[in-house]
């Protein structure tokens, strides 16, 4: 935490910051000056965040509803809610049971929409805040094969951030979108090893962006830095694509 960051004097929560885009904007938070409270199913991954930049680690699985409440009392009027947790199932509607689509909706959009639930009361108190919710491109921005269930939630999150902007712009609060194309992340290499023929695979994972390479966690941390921030103060309800020019 720094005292001349443009997140000096801020809260802010991230959720799934064990690892990968969550980490790395957790930590981007917390060096611009924010006070982090940090949110993953992974214990040690918060105590190594914690160690690295003093982020205050919550370790609990966002699909119980409890563990929201409780979070969210322990948490009180916070400025920032970056809901970045995720699970990326794969397939098609002909591979997907009932189990793995409710998995899906339970993490992806069930818990995000508990946590904002949770949040808002005490952030509308204090006149207003910025929810930066993770959908990706493949959902209602473009379709992709094999990820019919995970579309389908990050469909639904870019509804869910529309209509929460809508609801309480006037109250104050900011809600966008974030949806990135292939970011490398640790999720991304365990699927490109469990794909197989690895090399093929990752040269035709990046090959989808025409600017020919992955986008790296670094690169969303800049984009929810800037949506967590009063640099974006005039935007709200809106898809921010972030993918190398996939989507074009
Ligand atoms: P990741 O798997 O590397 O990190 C996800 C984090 O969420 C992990 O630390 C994990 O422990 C935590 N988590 C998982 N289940 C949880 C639960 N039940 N309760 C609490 N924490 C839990 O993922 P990533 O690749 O960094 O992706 C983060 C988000 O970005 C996801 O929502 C994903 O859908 C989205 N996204 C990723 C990509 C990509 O290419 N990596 C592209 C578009 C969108």
């Amino acid at each position: 935490m720094t005292a001349t960051g443009v997140l000096h004097g801020k809260t802010a929560v991230v959720t799934g910051a064990g690892q990968g885009i969550g980490r790395a904007s957790a930590e981007r938070f917390s060096r611009e000056g924010a006070r982090v409270l940090a949110v993953d199913i992974n214990a040690a991954a918060l105590a190594s965040l914690e160690a690295a930049c003093g982020c205050e680690p919550f370790a609990f699985d966002l699909t119980d509803g409890t563990a929201i409440g409780t979070f969210a009392r322990a948490a009180g009027a916070v400025d920032i809610a970056f809901l970045c947790a995720g699970t990326v199932p794969y397939g098609t509607v002909l591979d997907c049971s009932d189990a793995d689509w409710e998995h899906a909706f339970d993490l992806n959009v069930t818990a995000m929409f508990r946590m904002i639930r949770a949040l808002l009361p005490a952030m509308i108190a204090q006149g207003g805040g910025a929810i930066i919710t993770m959908s990706s491109v493949a959902s209602s921005v473009r379709g992709v094969p094999d990820r019919f269930a995970y579309a389908a939630t990050k469909a639904a999150i870019i509804g869910m951030t529309k209509a929460l902007a809508a609801d309480h712009a006037a109250q104050g609060i900011r809600a966008n979108a974030i949806c990135p194309g292939t970011i490398e992340t640790p999720a991304l290499e365990a699927r490109m090893q469990a794909i197989g023929n690895y090399a093929a695979t990752r040269a035709a994972f990046a090959a989808r962006q025409p600017l020919g390479r992955f986008g790296q966690a670094d690169e969303i941390a800049s984009l929810a830095l800037y949506l967590a921030s009063d640099a974006s103060r005039f935007t709200t309800g809106q898809c921010h694509i972030i993918d190398g020019g996939w989507s074009n």
